[in-house]
């Protein structure tokens, strides 16, 4: 009974974020670093609604709307987008396949959402440390059901190379960067061990980690009582700096990194749009990016962009670009004819779980 109430519970969790498509984005904008600023946000709503405007004047056309799964504004806690993106991670349990992403320009806070700004504490953790902190809590809570194991891989892509951030000699063979994970002080070490790595190369290659991608990968396997296997994975990417660069500025290593760079965006961008269009071809092999996302990205997979953006009006015209980016990945699955019928059955599923809980808590 017991049992069954439980598995029935997580059942319908899956089916509510089922209806929410396969496909969603989060819009997030960091605090502005002055009081000063001139700000380009004019309204954000609660229903993912985001109206912003040139503070500055220079574009004729200075107000434009955009409308996404949810829109986290400066005072957003790292808490309040993790709690936004928890259920969704917790499906990886369930044998899904999630890839979460962050994409913008560099300055916007992709790396505060993924891995949190405030280096060798726990405070402030991004999306990467609260997913497998919280992987590892249902993995114990179910570990008279199932047995999970866990396998962190930490891997860079920059030019089209994929490398190992996790390796000490920093080799770029698979099977050597899979490390196995119980807690998440492991978890902590293996992220330093990531870091030291970064520092190195960025030595070499100055401020490097905005122009290269790098991706957490949880890998999941989960056997229960009566024998049956579970595998699935969870991407965690943070994504190399999408802004322009001026070609007739750079040249050399520059230039290359960064057609380097836009071609794999354009890449993602193109694979996304072809999996909300349920196109018969997926181009996952034009880029190293999308190959080693391509089994969290598409099928029963569930995709999560975060679309980043900086509040400065001096940023108005990479902030456009990287929301329409977003609006593109964004309003294929979802038509607004099908939202009403999908909201009025995930409203029927939450009673069905919110009676549920009832009967969990009268049989505890
Ligand atoms: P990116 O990775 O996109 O280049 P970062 O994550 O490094 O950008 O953010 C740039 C700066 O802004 C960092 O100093 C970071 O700590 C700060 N920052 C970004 N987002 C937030 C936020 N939501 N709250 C507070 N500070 C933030
Ligand atoms: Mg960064």
């Amino acid at each position: 009974g017991y049992q069954r109430v439980v598995k029935e519970n997580r059942k319908l969790y899956n089916m509510v974020q089922d209806l929410k498509g396969n496909i969603r984005v989060y819009c997030r904008i960091r605090p502005a670093f002055s009081a000063e600023t001139k700000n380009v946000i004019e309204y954000i709503g609660e229903d993912g609604c985001l109206v912003i405007s040139d503070p500055l004047k220079l574009q004729k056309d200075g107000r434009k709307n955009f409308q996404f799964n949810h829109v986290f504004g400066p005072a957003a806690t790292q808490d309040d987008v993790f709690k936004e993106t928890q259920p969704l991670i917790r499906s990886v349990m369930d044998g899904y396949n999630v890839c979460i992403f962050a994409y913008g320009q560099t300055g916007s806070g992709k790396t505060h959402t993924m891995s949190g700004s405030s280096r060798g504490s726990t405070k402030d953790m991004g999306i990467n440390y609260l997913a497998l902190e919280d992987l590892f809590q249902i993995s114990n809570k179910r570990k008279d059901i199932i047995n999970y194991v866990i396998h962190v891989q930490m891997v860079e892509i920059y030019n089209e190379q994929i490398r190992s951030c996790a390796s000490e000699n920093g080799l770029s063979l698979p099977d050597a960067t899979m490390c196995s994970v119980k807690s998440t002080a492991d978890v902590l070490d293996l992220m330093k061990l990531g870091e030291v790595n970064r520092v190195v190369s960025s030595t070499a290659i100055n401020n490097r980690s905005s122009r290269s991608h790098s991706v957490l990968t949880v890998h999941v396997h989960g056997k229960d009582v009566s024998g049956s296997i579970l595998r699935s994975c969870l991407h965690l990417v943070d994504l190399a700096g999408s802004e322009r660069v001026d070609k007739s500025e750079v040249t050399g290593d520059r230039l290359k990194e960064a057609q380097y760079i836009n071609k794999s965006l354009s890449c993602l961008g193109d694979v996304i749009t072809a999996l909300a269009q349920k196109n018969s071809h997926i181009p996952y092999r034009n880029s190293k990016l999308t190959l080693l996302l391509q089994d969290s990205l598409g099928g029963h997979a569930k995709t999560l962009m975060f679309a980043h953006v900086s509040p400065e009006g001096d940023s108005f015209g990479e902030t456009v670009s990287t929301l329409k980016f977003a609006q593109r990945v964004s309003t294929v699955e979802l038509g607004a004819a099908r939202a009403n019928k999908e909201s009025n059955e995930v409203m029927k599923l939450k009673e069905q779980i919110e009676s549920l809980k009832k009967a969990l808590a009268n049989k505890e």
